[in-house]
């Protein structure tokens, strides 16, 4: 491969959110290794989108949920493209079934934490191991890692509790992340996104249309997952280098108190 051509590994970048952000670093030139739990043919389709977009695209068949799918993904990334600059933790869940925190089964609960907030964790640290590796033998070397967060890390919904829970300790992992690579030269963001259109809100829609109608937003329509994509791009791209621990919101103005 191209010895100056930057890599992404995206945790779930083969739809939704994930894959605004592929084809917006794809658009850029970027080599991608992506990840999710669906067979590679099932995602042929989206890799060859993503290689008519210009990019090297990558898969590993890895749940981020499991110890030794993270190994795998890692050691896999190595071996396709022997580099990695930029992380983004996307990959997440939300409950199999909403429920009222009084009826919440603790299934549900250990079941999303270890996707939403295990997973991530550990994997960046498998990736930062490997990112301060390569700084140390290559001095331009410029690692990222973004932690896509939500909403619910502030916003408290009752009837899915182990999700808000699940992000809120995932937004304290950027933050930590931040402080223990800042000494390496690594940034580390978080980007929170409000409503945006994927099959994980496919089934709240009329719920979120009315809302928004009834003034949710300051920007009344639903994010898309090219909004999400295009802040991600700006970070990773440098245009915040002073800014490591900081939280980009992405959700229409939702969380901009009023009175
Ligand atoms: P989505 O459409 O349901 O896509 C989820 C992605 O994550 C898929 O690519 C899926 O891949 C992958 N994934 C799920 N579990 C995985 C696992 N155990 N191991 C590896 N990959 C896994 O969801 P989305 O709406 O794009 O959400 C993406 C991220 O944004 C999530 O972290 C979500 O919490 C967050 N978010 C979403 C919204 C929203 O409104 N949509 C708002 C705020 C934050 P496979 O199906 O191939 O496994």
């Amino acid at each position: 491969m191209n010895e100056t051509k930057r890599v992404a590994l995206i945790t779930g970048g083969t739809r939704g959110i994930g894959l605004g952000i592929a084809r917006s670093l794809a658009q850029s030139g970027y080599g991608l290794t992506l990840c999710g739990r669906r067979n590679r043919e099932e995602i042929e389709g989206v890799l060859r989108e993503l290689g008519t977009e210009g990019a090297m695209a990558h898969y590993v068949q890895a749940d981020i949920s499991r110890q030794p799918d993270r190994v795998k993904l890692i050691e896999e990334a190595r071996n396709h493209f022997g580099r990695l600059d930029v992380l983004v933790n996307n990959a997440g869940i939300a409950p199999p079934e909403r429920r009222d925190i009084l009826e919440a089964q603790e299934e549900s609960f250990e079941f999303v934490l270890r996707v939403n907030l295990q997973g991530p964790y550990f994997l960046t640290q498998l990736a930062a191991r490997w990112m301060m590796e390569q700084g140390q033998n290559s001095r331009g070397f410029r690692g990222t890692v973004v932690f896509i967060t939500s909403v619910s890390a502030e916003v408290a919904s009752v009837n899915r509790g182990e999700y808000c829970i699940s992000k809120a300790g995932l937004a304290m992992s950027a933050r930590l992340w931040a402080v223990r690579l800042a000494e390496f030269g690594i940034p580390v963001y978080e980007v929170r996104p409000g409503i945006i259109a994927t099959d994980m809100t496919s089934g709240v829609q009329q719920k979120y249309d009315a809302l928004i109608e009834q003034g949710l937003l300051l920007q009344p329509r639903w994010g898309t997952p090219e909004d999400v994509g295009r802040a991600v791009l700006a970070l990773v791209s440098g245009a915040f280098p002073y800014s490591t621990g900081q939280v980009i919101m992405v959700d229409g103005g939702m969380t901009v108190g009023r009175l």
